[in-house]
């Protein structure tokens, strides 16, 4: 036996790895990887794989960064960690004067993924109305094909069959509202006519059950797990009309799409100046540390902040994780942002993006609703293969790229580190895994 197969007999006896059948395992191998660089992966015997997710959207200047490598080790030599009730360290603080001024939020509550991030931001909408004395507002609404997380409270505003169906007995009763999926407009209706479409039965929904209602949790722009569903700006703008004439929350959810993934700093920019306009509440994780340690953050405003500052003690917001505002993963989201700040990171992804679009669009292959949102390009292929996101998956990775298609819906999300060379990677072993998988 190999030293490869022995990794992966020993991973298979003791990781339980996510979001995956293990006994699918029988037929694909795991990928034993031993370093990244750039975009780039290295498995243990040397192959490249082409990083086109991104490793699961956390990604976003490569991987061995030196900047945030340099930034990691130098907060290593001064403090790994120290609590966050009671204690307080320079880099906590800095990030959330960032991102206070990127964003209009002033106040950074932190956790450390996801799924955490969403369950904070819907326990504070909860506990805000309740703190002014509306304590009937509990309910929730998101979006169809919604994605916020999978831990109970975020599994309630997600609606995706295969992660949700099982559960459904534990979970919060929420509501979900039609998705201004640019896919599912009538033929001849403009992506635009559709998101207003969508937003008129928002409100319908909203103006019968606002009493009940606490915040409306939202994908802004681009909704990832739903297989990278795009949709018009103008979705959010009535949708922050709608919810601030009947005194219901916004929750951006830009885990997936913040920081510069979609084209702008953070997607709600692309409807507002500011993501203050559009939301009260906005949620990052993901691309925060540049995907190089767990870390994730709520922002909010004034008046959250102000309905929870209070002489009794449970008024305040006791919720807690252990890893709160870890120095190490704050340092990585300074320097994250200083990367932004270095240089034109958005226009450089500009060019690289228009060069993906256009190798595309001169693919031979069965096809529709080809769409991108900057660094997020995605198209459905035409097929009625059983399992072809796994076939493909599969080829790609014989094709040396990491590939991970959801359903039909083949995307790229990578970082934004792409050379030539890796581009030219990309569009073509892309064409032929998905022209094997067909
Ligand atoms: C990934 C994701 C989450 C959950 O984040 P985890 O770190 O996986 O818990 C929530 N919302 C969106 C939009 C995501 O893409």
């Amino acid at each position: 036996m190999s030293g490869n197969q022995d990794l992966l007999q020993r991973s298979l006896r003791s990781v339980w790895h996510p979001c995956t059948q293990m006994k699918h395992h029988e037929q694909f191998p795991l990928v034993p990887i031993a370093r990244g660089e750039g975009a780039w992966l290295y498995d243990t015997e040397g192959k490249a794989y082409l990083d086109a997710v991104s490793s699961w959207w956390v990604n976003l200047f490569g991987h061995n960064q030196p900047d945030i490598k340099n930034a990691i080790k130098a907060q290593l030599d001064q403090l790994e960690h120290v609590m966050l009730a009671g204690f307080t360290h320079l880099p906590v603080v800095a990030l959330s004067e960032k991102l206070a001024a990127l964003t209009g939020l002033g106040h950074a509550f932190y956790g450390s993924d996801g799924a955490s991030a969403t369950e904070i931001a819907l326990k504070m909408s909860f506990h805000y109305w309740r703190n002014l004395g509306q304590a009937n507002k509990t309910k929730f609404i998101s979006l169809q094909n919604s994605y916020h997380g999978e831990t109970l409270g975020a599994l309630s505003v997600t609606d995706v069959a295969v992660f949700k169906d099982t559960y459904a007995p534990l979970i919060l009763q929420s509501s979900q509202m039609p998705s201004p999926d640019s896919r599912l407009a009538e033929a001849g209706e403009s992506e635009e006519a559709f998101a207003i479409r969508c937003a008129a039965a928002l409100e319908t929904y909203v103006a019968a059950h606002h009493e009940t209602l606490a915040a409306l949790i939202i994908e802004p722009m681009v909704q990832g797990a739903a297989g990278m569903a795009m949709y018009h700006p103008i979705y959010l703008q009535r949708a922050r009309e709608i919810c601030h004439r009947y005194q219901v929350h916004v929750i951006a959810d830009e885990i997936a799409v913040g920081f510069g993934r979609t084209g702008t700093m953070f997607a709600c920019e692309q409807a507002a100046g500011q993501v203050s306009e559009i939301a009260d509440f906005i949620c990052l994780s993901k691309g925060i540390t540049g995907g190089y340690l767990p870390l994730s953050v709520v922002l909010t405003t004034d008046a959250v902040y102000q309905a929870f500052y209070h002489d009794h003690t449970v008024k305040g917001f006791l919720h807690s994780h252990s890893y709160t505002g870890n120095p190490l993963a704050c340092s990585a989201a300074l320097a994250t942002l200083q990367l932004f700040e270095n240089s034109d990171v958005l226009g450089a992804n500009q060019q690289v993006a228009q060069q993906l679009m256009a190798a595309v669009q001169g693919y031979d292959l069965p096809m529709q609703h080809l769409r991108q949102r900057g660094m997020i390009l995605a198209f459905d292929v035409i097929t009625t293969k059983p399992h072809f996101a796994r076939a493909c998956y599969a080829a790609a990775l014989k094709q040396g790229l990491l590939l991970r298609p959801i359903g039909n819906t083949v995307y790229w999300m990578p970082p934004y580190c792409l050379d030539a060379q890796a581009i030219e990677h990309l569009v073509h072993a892309t064409r032929a895994a998905v022209a094997e998988s067909l």
